[in-house]
């Protein structure tokens, strides 16, 4: 840890404490579906998904075909479910691959079926019905002519079913309406003797707020990492206290200044000191992933206090206020995000400040912070 200037620390236990705890909440019934798209919500995804695949994952949910190629890089065998629609170029390699491609429309079961013929290979499909998301999906009255086009192919197995909440966190009443209309379609399907080895609709805050919704494999993303999505809804306490946050992220302190009263900081000139301060630069900036949008707003951890950002972010560094600092010095430990004695920043606090979630500050962190990892790791 040393010797870098901005790095993330990644607790590998707390990753598989917090799938132990999920798999706590849904049962052995359920099986769980580890979404590790964009490079595992920031926090590397070979590494977080070989501790996933030690710690009992069923499937791995990614973005796109080079993740998939990633996560059988670390190991063989896990089945992985491609979340997003595949491109019509990216059809054969998804197939030889074997990622389970999501299906929305008739082009798509045509193209993985004439490309699964040619090739000799036999394709398990989820198909996934739009009940309000209004992205992927077929509409929920067009899905049972999809599903029978499916089992229609010989090329083709109808592994899956799935929808995907858009407010499960707020809106327990446009929730239900989707999960009703998720719902029907199972019962009708049961009903036309059709029946679907998985059928799944819960992300994060449905895990949280639909145990309703479960069925046979949940989705969760953000529950993974540690971070409870914030809801208007009366969540799962348990989770709540026992997730725990597996990414730490850090910077140092470079430079200790005093500064008289009226002394300009920054680009813009956006704070102006209305006193004697001392300030400090430290070695994070938007080249980073700190967003500039924390310039004048967010606070810093250094000594276990809370430091707030002066002027704005730049790229590589930016200024915070340790007037109430005693004995800073240049090498220091500055936690942007995590805990430092009693106090802590968490990726909610910095999401606040930015004026986003917590999905993008932890996807915004930039290739060029390093991830180090804690607890026994494997890849
Ligand atoms: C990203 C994603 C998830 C996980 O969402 P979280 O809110 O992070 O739990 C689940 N399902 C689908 C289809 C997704 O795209």
């Amino acid at each position: 840890m040393q010797s870098y200037r901005c790095w993330a620390e990644v607790d590998l236990n707390a990753l598989r404490e917090n799938l132990a705890w999920l798999r706590h909440r849904v049962g052995p019934e359920v099986k769980i579906l580890t979404v590790v798209k964009a490079d595992a919500y920031g926090h590397g995804l070979k590494q977080i998904a070989a501790a996933l695949m030690q710690s009992g994952t069923d499937i791995f949910g990614v973005a796109n075909l080079a993740e998939a190629h990633a996560i059988r890089s670390v190991g063989r065998g896990w089945p992985i479910l491609m979340l997003g629609a595949c491109l019509p170029h990216e059809v054969e390699t998804a197939v030889r691959d074997h990622v389970m491609p999501t299906i929305s429309s008739v082009a798509e079961v045509a193209a993985f079926s004439a490309t699964a013929t040619r090739l000799g290979k036999l394709v398990d499909v989820h198909v996934k019905v739009d009940t309000g998301m209004g992205r992927l999906g077929a509409a929920p009255g067009e899905a049972g002519e999809l599903i029978r086009k499916v089992i229609a192919s010989p090329a083709l197995r109808l592994a899956g079913l799935y929808t995907h909440f858009s407010s499960a966190e707020d809106d327990r009443a446009f929730t239900a309406a989707q999960r009703h209309k998720f719902a029907a379609l199972v019962a009708q399907l049961r009903r036309d003797g059709i029946s679907v080895p998985l059928i799944h609709a819960c992300n994060s805050a449905g895990v949280l707020h639909e145990p309703k919704s479960f069925s046979n494999l949940v989705r969760p993303g953000l529950l993974v990492y540690g971070i409870v999505p914030r809801s208007r809804r009366r969540a799962a306490v348990a989770l709540q206290r026992t997730l725990r946050p597996a990414l730490t992220w850090k910077c140092r302190v470079s430079l200790v200044k005093k500064i008289a009263k009226g002394t300009p900081l920054s680009y813009g000139h956006t704070f102006v000191a209305p006193g004697p301060m001392r300030v400090a630069t430290i070695t994070a900036g938007y080249g980073d992933g700190y967003l500039r949008a924390g310039s004048n707003r967010a606070e810093v951890l250094i000594h276990g206090r809370r430091c707030r950002v002066l002027g704005r972010v730049t790229m590589d560094q930016m200024l915070v206020d340790v007037s109430r600092v005693a004995a800073v010095k240049a090498g220091d430990e500055v936690v942007l995000i995590g805990r430092h004695r009693a106090r802590e920043i968490t990726a909610h606090d910095l999401a606040d400040w930015f004026g986003t979630i917590p999905w993008e500050v932890l996807t915004a962190i930039t290739y060029r912070v390093p991830r180090i990892y804690k607890g026994a790791s494997a890849a």
